[in-house]
């Protein structure tokens, strides 16, 4: 037997090359990001009934989330260009992975975090990968005005999803689904914080759509956190707040891309709240064994909700995307769970307890 295997998975730049902006093959920086699991849901009929749920699960990316889908081409993208710094503001993903992309190409990061709220796993990614950190007395939202300054006069390359090559990357998720089912699902469920994500699967099945290979389209289906829900309200939020961090904003940088995946789409721009939000993140971990990030969750919470509502029928394909893994945010883990029981090291006391 030959010890090699055909078809090793590289990258979504060298993959998807001929969707997406010319790179010169010296700038391409990955970490192998892409080709994330699409898992079949099947612990959850007493919800969904007979549709097929499955969960496109973006926390197996190298950093732990989406977004290492659009670093890969905005950072490759900056290194062509011989820039050698990026910044960015984030609620944490995004820091994780630019700083990790950056440490690859060699480049330096600066990284803008809310004093406050950032999941513990995020903020060791981006100290790990040697990015400067720069905590700021203030939301997400007024950090990126900061970059946006910042990069007007400065030499530093700008890596939020402002940044056109980002969602160049991230449609690519789409492409992925499309190819794992055969067809293109009936529903596609995704949490909106930026709205950058839903702006490019929205654009991902539009150009295979285009391009003859799939023939329908999904209704694309973006939700909100109830305290964080700009887009439903239809004015910007001053102070946002839900539990699910990584969409904690109250001006969405692509505002404008997502109304119009849901206009196009027929679909919806709707909320959740942080109790159905945690209600759909423990779910998922204890019935089909998916450890996603909070804000991931809102995507399955907002396909239950819309399952209640009777807009999702039997025989439906509902795709949701998990953004991030659940291992980024420890603290909201251990406080959604029931504590471990102390018992002492003795046989007769544990088996008691584990009900023998
Ligand atoms: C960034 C992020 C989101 C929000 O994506 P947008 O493109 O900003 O709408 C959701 N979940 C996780 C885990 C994220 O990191």
């Amino acid at each position: 037997m030959q010890l090699t295997r055909k078809g090793l998975w590289s990258g979504i730049i060298r993959e998807y090359r001929d969707f997406l902006p010319a790179i010169s093959d010296e700038a391409v920086t990955t970490l192998l990001e892409g080709n994330t699991p699409l898992v079949e849901t099947t612990n959850l009929k007493h919800i969904f009934g007979n549709l097929r749920l499955l969960l496109k699960f973006e926390g197996l990316n190298p950093t732990g989330s989406f977004k290492d889908r659009g670093m890969t081409m905005a950072v490759s993208k900056a290194r062509e260009e011989g820039s050698r710094a990026v910044i960015c503001a984030s609620t944490g993903n995004t820091s994780a992975s630019a700083a990790a992309y950056a440490a690859k190409a060699g480049m330096k990061a600066y990284v803008l975090v809310p004093d406050g709220g950032i999941a513990l796993g995020k903020l060791s990614q981006a100290m790990m990968h040697g990015a400067m950190v720069l905590q700021i007395k203030g939301n997400f939202d007024d950090a990126l005005n900061i970059v946006k300054e910042v990069t007007k006069s400065y030499p530093v390359k700008m890596v939020n999803s402002i940044n056109p090559f980002r969602i160049e990357g991230q449609k690519t998720g789409a492409f992925e689904v499309c190819e794992h089912l055969g067809f293109a699902p009936t529903f596609h469920f995704l949490p909106v914080g930026n709205a950058g994500n839903i702006t490019a699967y929205w654009r991902g099945y539009r150009e295979y759509h285009k391009q003859g290979i799939i023939s329908n389209l999904p209704k694309m289906m973006g939700f909100q956190a109830e305290g964080a829900a700009p887009i439903v309200l239809g004015h910007p939020v001053a102070d946002p707040h839900t539990v699910a961090t990584a969409i904690k904003i109250g001006n969405p940088a692509s505002w404008e891309g997502a109304l119009k995946a849901k206009e196009e789409s027929g679909g919806v721009i709707d909320l959740v709240t942080d109790e159905e939000i945690i209600e759909a993140y423990r779910l998922l971990a204890s019935m089909e064994g998916v450890f996603c990030e909070p804000a991931s969750a809102a995507s399955v919470a907002g396909a239950i909700k819309m399952k209640k509502e009777g807009i999702l029928n039997d025989g439906d394909t509902v795709v949701c995307t998990l953004t991030g893994h659940g291992l980024k945010d420890p603290d909201t883990a251990m406080n959604s769970s029931p504590k471990p029981t102390k018992v002492p090291a003795d046989l007769k006391k544990i088996l008691k307890v584990m009900g023998f």
